[in-house]
């Protein structure tokens, strides 16, 4: 079972599309809806704006559905120069920026306790995605993908992101699915295609691309999940 999570229903709208045999449950009013994609078993979930849902969806998704596999798509801002629109983030690894116990000597960043800064994602699945987004011919950048409650639009806000962490993308999900797969030994993917580019002109920028940038990864995760092998 391989678990897909959105934060919007634009962002799973063309995975669930594909899928066969759905089935849906509410819990915690997130809607699960469950089926298949081609020979694999999936559940999908819209978790919502932000890190509290995506945390509550995740975990719910793990404890209910107890996939081998999370992978969180959607849209996401720009900061490295070598994104436009349209052109797709395949993380490395997760930072929630937003973390900063740092007056108190911590590094920012540090989620204190199981003291860690940076989530990986599962490197095989990362590897396959990547390859399925090279057959479509779309331009991918792989690295760090930095996540906060927070829309970023501003230049000042990109620098320090690619500053203090190395981000390459910045969204508001993938940091906290990251973590609750890390404290549940589950493997997880973060696939986002750009919408902005977390600059100045991000307002406008993010209503007119959001969903055209979302449909640019459907064939992605088809032709992935043809490729995935457990
Ligand atoms: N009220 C709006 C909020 C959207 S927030 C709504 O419900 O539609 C933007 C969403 O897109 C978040 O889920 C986030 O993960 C992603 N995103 C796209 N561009 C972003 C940016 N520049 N900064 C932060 N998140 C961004």
């Amino acid at each position: 079972m391989i678990g897909f999570i959105g934060a919007m229903q634009l962002e799973l709208d063309g995975i669930q599309a594909l899928m066969t045999e759905k089935q849906t449950e509410t819990v915690s009013g997130i809607q699960y809806v469950s089926g298949r994609l081609g020979k694999n078993r999936i559940v999908t979930a819209v978790c919502g704006i932000g890190k509290v849902f995506a945390a509550i969806c995740t975990q719910t998704m793990i404890l209910r559905y107890s996939p081998t596999l999370i992978i969180n798509t959607g849209v996401a801002g720009a900061i490295s120069p070598l994104l436009s629109i349209g052109d797709v983030v395949v993380a490395d690894k997760v930072v929630q920026h937003d973390m900063d116990t740092s007056p108190i000597g911590d590094p920012v960043g540090l989620i204190s306790g199981i003291n860690k800064i940076f989530f990986d994602t599962d490197k095989k699945t990362s590897d396959t995605l990547a390859e399925s987004l090279a057959r479509l011919n779309i331009n991918t950048l792989r690295g760090t993908v930095a996540t906060g409650d927070q829309f970023v639009s501003s230049t000042e806000k990109k620098t320090y992101l690619r500053d203090a962490f190395g981000a390459v993308s910045c969204e508001m999900e993938g940091g906290s699915i990251g973590h609750v797969c890390y404290v549940n030994s589950v493997p997880f993917a973060i696939l986002r295609s750009i919408s902005d580019k977390a600059d100045e002109g991000a307002t406008v920028d993010y209503p007119s691309f959001a969903r055209t940038s979302a449909e640019r990864y459907v064939n992605v995760i088809a032709d992935f999940a043809e490729n995935w092998r457990e």
